[in-house]
């Protein structure tokens, strides 16, 4: 589903990803892990497609695309769901509404009809139930005084309206207590747990990847992947660190 290869990538002419390569395939779940400052977050913008990080090598192939051809609105009508480790607020707009619109201009691109309001209250009220969020809260202007909690669960219930057929998620648990990370865990299984999807989960912990278990775990390290290993590479990450477990 997702192919790159020899990705390099520079932030104001400094290099960040240096030759980087990954390939997920459908109904795939891999895990991305790594040392603060690695590029992990990066690697997130980068297929994306935020401004500002500028591909200076390699390719990345989406669904048989080149998804580095695409501007950002295309990405996400393609199916490439981004969810970020610090999620915006925006004061003056309500959840349902923020959601509806990138629902229905995201079905535009694709050239199907928008849902009726009606029709999105409904879609958007089985997806808040699944990440127990309260009906009120999406009533509420975009993340503005939501908890860390709060916040995630408000994007999975984004990410299930959407409906991606691949998503890259990155340190979704940051700041999560345990009853909140479960929930998102499950709800990231229920949502993108299917054969014809994929999943990139950037985390620190190996918590997360208890409850999403990953079937590749990634180490990128200086802007590169540098191990790759089955769910024990997390547990042997968690026991050993970066340092010991890179060298070896
Ligand atoms: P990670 O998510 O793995 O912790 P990042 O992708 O956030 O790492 O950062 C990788 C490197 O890029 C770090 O050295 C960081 O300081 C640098 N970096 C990130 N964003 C910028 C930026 N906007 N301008 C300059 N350097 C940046
Ligand atoms: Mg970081
Ligand atoms: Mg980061």
């Amino acid at each position: 589903m997702l192919q790159i290869d020899n990705l390099s990538a520079e932030i104001g002419g400094t290099k960040i990803l240096d030759g980087l390569s990954l390939s997920v395939g459908a109904g795939e779940v891999h895990a991305i892990m790594g040392p603060n400052g690695a590029g992990k977050s990066t690697l997130a913008y980068v297929l994306g497609g935020r401004p500002g990080y500028e591909v200076t090598g390699g390719s990345v192939r989406f669904q048989g695309k080149d998804l580095l051809e695409m501007e950002p609105h295309e990405r996400a009508a393609a199916g490439l769901f981004l969810g970020f480790q610090y999620p915006v607020e925006i004061p003056g707009v309500s959840n349902v509404q923020f959601l509806r619109e990138a629902l229905n201009a995201q079905r535009k691109e694709r050239g199907e009809e928008p849902l009726t309001g009606g029709e999105f209250l409904k879609l958007a009220k089985e997806k808040a139930a699944l990440l127990k969020l309260d009906m009120d809260m999406l009533k509420r202007h975009v993340n503005v005084g939501f908890s860390g909690g709060e916040k995630k669960r408000a994007e999975m219930v984004q990410m299930g309206i959407l409906d991606p057929a691949f998503a890259v998620l990155d340190e979704t648990d940051s700041g999560l207590d345990i009853d909140s990370l479960r929930v998102v865990g499950d709800g990231i299984n229920a949502i993108m747990r299917q054969p014809e999807k994929g999943v990139l989960l950037i985390t620190h912990y190996q918590r997360l990847l208890q409850v999403v278990q990953p079937d590749y775990v990634h180490i990128l390290s200086q802007g590169r992947i540098v191990k790759t290993g089955s769910a024990d590479l997390a547990h042997q990450l968690e026991a050993e660190g970066y340092d010991r477990v890179m060298a070896a």
